[in-house]
């Protein structure tokens, strides 16, 4: 073997001693439900989804050929773009290639060397990811606890130029809520700015409070590809020329655009979809506060061993682990779909209870 494949082979090892090595999983098997998909919605196989993406596809082929800023900025992006930002209640919106790459450049593109992040100890790795890429000096506050956000910003926030508070509006792996009203607040008290990760709420959790960058992506309950900004036309108009995740890569197949058009249509005229997703949840756990459902289980053993059992009754579920999740907190992760039957949701219900899960 060569020296490279041996170690490869070596870590490889080391992952399955731990539990942690990972396959790549196929959507549902026939003849089992899965409570597995961020298509919230249901939208990804909808009509009218499908059909907006077939006659873009007839008519503009298939790739966009370049980069936004050299002949790629099609003209299905001004309509998707002015649809997200009436949605996100923003002046104006950028759509990036996908929700990781939007992270990718717009927190490097807003913050740098002598600045500050201060971020949710549980945000999503694309946020973590951007913040290394930026330079800036990166501290974490406890999971949901603006009074620790704020005892930060008063020992640090002085030491810095420009702080940047980066949170999850739902978290992706709990399912719980940012307090954003508070963090806003915080945020406006100390000059820092708010940027919140909506990928799993919109469409499903309202977001009444307005931040300074709401970002999000086209690929959960819009059912799409493709990541986004909304904010203050002048911060758009600076990541056209700042963000290298956006500058750097190819602009998003036209067909995409108009499937993802076509689907934000759908969420605004049909708010039922979110609310059923919501309701479903709710069915397993009242407290239930989006789509998402974490069954919290510990080691990665009882994890894979619930999501097996849950299986072998006929539901699909992921057992999520470290190092998507903190040591010692792997879970399985339910994710509701407007798709779902409420029959589906009574089978799930009765295996959850003979696992003895709920
Ligand atoms: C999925 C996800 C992203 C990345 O979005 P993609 O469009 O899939 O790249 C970003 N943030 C959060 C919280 C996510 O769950």
């Amino acid at each position: 073997m060569s020296a490279l494949a041996n170690y490869c082979s070596e870590n490889l090892e080391a992952l399955k001693k731990r539990a942690q090595y990972r396959t790549l999983k196929a959507p549902g098997v026939s003849g089992s439900i899965a409570f597995a998909a961020n298509d919230y919605l249901g939208l990804s196989r909808h009509p009218e989804v499908v059909k907006a993406g077939q006659e873009a596809l007839l008519a503009y082929g298939t790739g966009a050929g370049a980069s936004r800023l050299v002949t790629g900025n099609h003209l299905l992006y001004a309509p998707l773009e002015e649809k997200i930002a009436r949605m996100k209640h923003k002046e104006a919106a950028l759509v990036f290639g996908s929700g990781y790459l939007t992270n990718l450049g717009v927190i490097p593109a807003l913050v740098g060397k002598g600045d500050l992040i201060l971020a949710d100890k549980l945000i999503h790795a694309c946020l973590i990811d951007g913040s290394q890429l930026s330079g800036a000096a990166l501290k974490r506050f406890r999971h949901n606890d603006p009074a620790h956000a704020e005892a930060l910003l008063k020992e640090h926030r002085t030491k810095y130029k420009n702080t940047l508070i980066l949170v999850d509006h739902v978290y992706s792996m709990d399912g719980d809520i940012a307090p954003l009203a508070e963090l806003s607040e915080l945020a406006g008290a100390h000059d820092a700015w708010l940027m919140a990760d909506d990928a799993h709420g919109f469409g499903i959790v309202p977001s009444g409070v307005n931040v300074d960058i709401w970002m999000g992506t086209l690929s959960k309950a819009v059912g799409c590809y493709g990541g986004y900004v909304a904010t203050s036309k002048p911060v758009v108009e600076y990541l056209v020329t700042a963000a290298r995740s956006f500058i750097f890569s190819t602009g998003l197949p036209p067909a995409v655009c108009a499937s993802a058009l076509k689907a934000l249509e759908i969420i605004e005229r049909e708010p039922q979809r979110g609310a059923r997703a919501l309701a479903l949840a709710r069915r397993v756990k009242s407290g239930a506060q989006s789509a998402i459902m974490p069954i919290m289980l510990g080691t990665e053993e009882k994890a894979l061993a619930a999501a097996e059992a849950l299986k072998r009754r006929g539901i699909l579920v992921v057992a999520i682990r470290p190092p998507t999740v903190p040591p010692g907190t792997a879970r399985l992760r339910l994710a509701f779909s407007a798709a779902h039957t409420d029959a589906e949701v009574d089978k799930l219900i009765a295996a959850l209870k003979a696992e003895q899960l709920i």
